[in-house]
């Protein structure tokens, strides 16, 4: 099979996760979670006291930041200048945060320059919000994942349960809220690309939506 880069794009709660990481695993394909970086981007921001909408101070944290993707026992781990940072961008705080720095043009181009870097090798599937749009124009596949806004509040809300307690009307609140910031920013929105596949996951199965992609895959093989 000719290598590609398969760009997954869409709104929280869509399914982009669960399916990202079995696409690239029945495709033998490293899986890459961009929305990572955003989160280890509000992390460093907000252990040095920087707001969200300093732009001058977020560049200069952005020029210090070595951000990079190490996989341990089969899982895709953030590191941050040494740092393992993975369980500590998974807070209801940095997710908010993620999506106010996401907004700031110095992030973005920062951020694009990571992701591009990730994706020379090819055989990758992107997950985020601009894959397909801003990132990666040329990818061989988009997909865009849509799904109910009850359906996703949901399956946040059954993801986040073991780790914080955040009520299903909180989490319904700050999705809605991130949606809003994410896509209605001037630069990289949320939004399918022009060309992408766009799936709506709500009454269908992880392996349905898998079975999905792999039959437009397929054929372009
Ligand atoms: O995907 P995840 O929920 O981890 O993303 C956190 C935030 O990072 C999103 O709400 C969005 O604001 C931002 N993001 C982005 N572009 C991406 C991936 C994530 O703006 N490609």
């Amino acid at each position: 099979m000719k290598k590609m880069v398969i760009t997954i794009d869409g709104p929280a709660g869509a399914g982009k996760t669960t399916v990202s990481r079995a696409l690239a695993d029945r495709l033998e394909y490293k899986y890459i979670d961009t929305g990572a970086l955003y989160r280890g981007v509000a992390l460093a921001a907000k252990s040095q006291g920087i707001g969200a909408d300093d732009d001058a101070a977020l560049e200069k944290l952005c020029d210090s930041l070595a951000l990079t993707f190490v996989w341990r026992q089969g899982l895709l781990r953030l590191v941050a200048n040494g740092e393992d940072i993975s369980d500590k961008i998974r807070t209801p705080e940095i997710t908010m945060l993620a999506s106010a720095v996401s907004a700031r043009p110095v992030v973005r181009k920062f951020l694009l320059t990571v992701q591009r870097d990730l994706g020379r090798e090819k055989s990758a599937v992107f997950e985020g919000r601009d894959m397909g749009t801003v990132v990666f124009p040329d990818a061989e596949i988009k997909f865009f994942l849509e799904a109910s806004e009850k359906t996703r509040s949901y399956r946040r809300y059954l993801e986040l349960k073991s780790k914080n307690s955040q009520s299903l009307e909180d989490v319904e609140k700050d999705m809605r809220q991130r949606d809003k910031n994410d896509s209605t920013r001037a630069i990289a929105p949320l939004k399918p690309a022009g060309d992408a596949k766009i799936i709506d996951t709500t009454d269908l199965s992880v392996d349905e939506v898998v079975e999905l992609m792999l039959t437009h895959i397929q054929r372009l093989v």
